[in-house]
């Protein structure tokens, strides 16, 4: 047998990224992609016209240091400057903060199911996943959670809403999971919908953060400002643990029509917030018709629904894949569909009726 070259053994073991599928185009009906929890929208005029205008100056670096984009996240958010930290999504930044606090057998907690962006950072990192089960309702277990750190644990990751599932946690139970794990110990709260949440208990991440110098705001400019083709997120944290963040960071890991777009969608938010509320009130249409149904949807604070079809999750989705709708299917559990366009939620909740009545049949 020839040499082979040889891959570090967490690489080898890493499991594969499944992105959601383009939908399988059918003659007659438009294709909806509802699979990867993206904006329908196209972006805004002002900002297409940013990027359009940064284009022409590619041929030079971005600015490293993200220090216009800084400031005007540091003047929306009301944090110093010193206190963000910016990546390639905010998957890249969570890449930063496990290769910044994990060596090679450390124990990374997080819920399951969750985030698939979850297990392949613990790998990278060489990191030993700890996977703690959702309770009945689909929501995370916090006291679960806290109960599973042991002395090698380094991150717990709060992934609220939790994707797929679509619950948020509690600002009670946050604080009851703070005040139970060590303060060595990192807790990553991963915002990536929170625009889209509308439950009253939800806990303001930006106080906790202030309170606590153990905690990461992970959020992003890819769902709810519709930038997730341009790859940009950012993280909060007090500066010294943003400091190591920003030291993990490849460099001009953020690129300059990302910073350009991200800069303008701030000075364009209340534009996009009414778009995020209309994905919010179509969220309340889809989850009513659905449950009118007889389906179990658990209640979701972010911009998709989560299916709990079990054994017949990948049944559920050949039949939307047939009629031009790509849903995110994860077999065994469930079936994770995005807020799309009108006529693509419309098409899902139709779906949705004809698959109950085919089973009772
Ligand atoms: C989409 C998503 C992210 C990553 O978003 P980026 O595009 O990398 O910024 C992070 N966490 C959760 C829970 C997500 O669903």
């Amino acid at each position: 047998m020839s040499e082979q070259v040889r891959i570090r053994p967490n690489v080898e073991g890493l499991p594969p990224y499944r992105p959601g599928k383009a939908p399988v185009p059918r003659e007659g009906i438009a294709a909806y992609k509802i699979a990867s929890n993206e904006n329908p929208h196209p972006p805004l005029p002002r900002v297409a016209k940013a990027i359009a205008a940064a284009a022409l100056e590619i041929n030079r670096y971005p600015d490293a240091g993200n220090v216009e984009l800084a400031e005007a996240l540091s003047r929306m958010l009301q944090v110093p400057v010193e206190d963000l930290a910016f990546g390639p999504g905010s998957v890249g930044i969570l890449g930063q903060i496990l290769q910044a606090s994990c060596d090679p057998g450390d124990e990374v907690v997080y819920p399951w199911p969750s985030f698939e962006g979850y297990p392949l950072c613990a790998g990278l990192a060489d990191a030993t996943s700890v996977r703690v089960p959702l309770t009945a309702g689909a929501r995370l277990d916090l006291p679960a959670m806290a109960a599973a750190v042991t002395e090698r644990t380094r991150v717990v990751m709060v992934c609220t809403p939790n994707n797929p599932t679509g619950p948020a946690v509690g600002a009670s139970e946050l604080a009851e999971l703070l005040a139970a794990v060590p303060p060595h110990v990192l807790v990553v709260v991963d915002e990536a919908y929170l625009e889209f949440v509308t439950a009253q208990d939800a806990p303001d991440a930006l106080d906790v953060y202030r309170r606590h110098p153990n905690v990461v705001v992970l959020r992003t400019f890819s769902k709810a400002y519709g930038l997730a083709g341009l790859r940009i997120g950012y993280a909060v944290a007090q500066a010294p643990l943003a400091e190591a963040i920003r030291k993990t960071c490849l460099p001009f890991a953020v690129n300059r029509l990302a910073q350009v777009a991200a800069v303008e969608s701030i000075a364009a938010v209340d534009e996009l917030q009414v778009r995020v509320d209309g994905i919010v009130e179509e969220r309340g249409r889809v989850m009513a018709a659905l449950r009118a149904q007889g389906w179990d949807v658990p209640d979701s604070q972010a911009n998709f629904v989560w299916l709990p079809l079990g054994e017949e999750s990948l049944e559920f989705a050949a039949l939307c894949d047939s009629e031009a709708l790509s849903v995110r299917p994860f077999a065994g559990t469930g079936v994770r569909c995005s807020i799309g366009e009108t006529e693509a939620n419309d098409r899902l909740v139709e779906l949705a009726a004809a698959y109950r009545s085919g089973r009772r049949a």
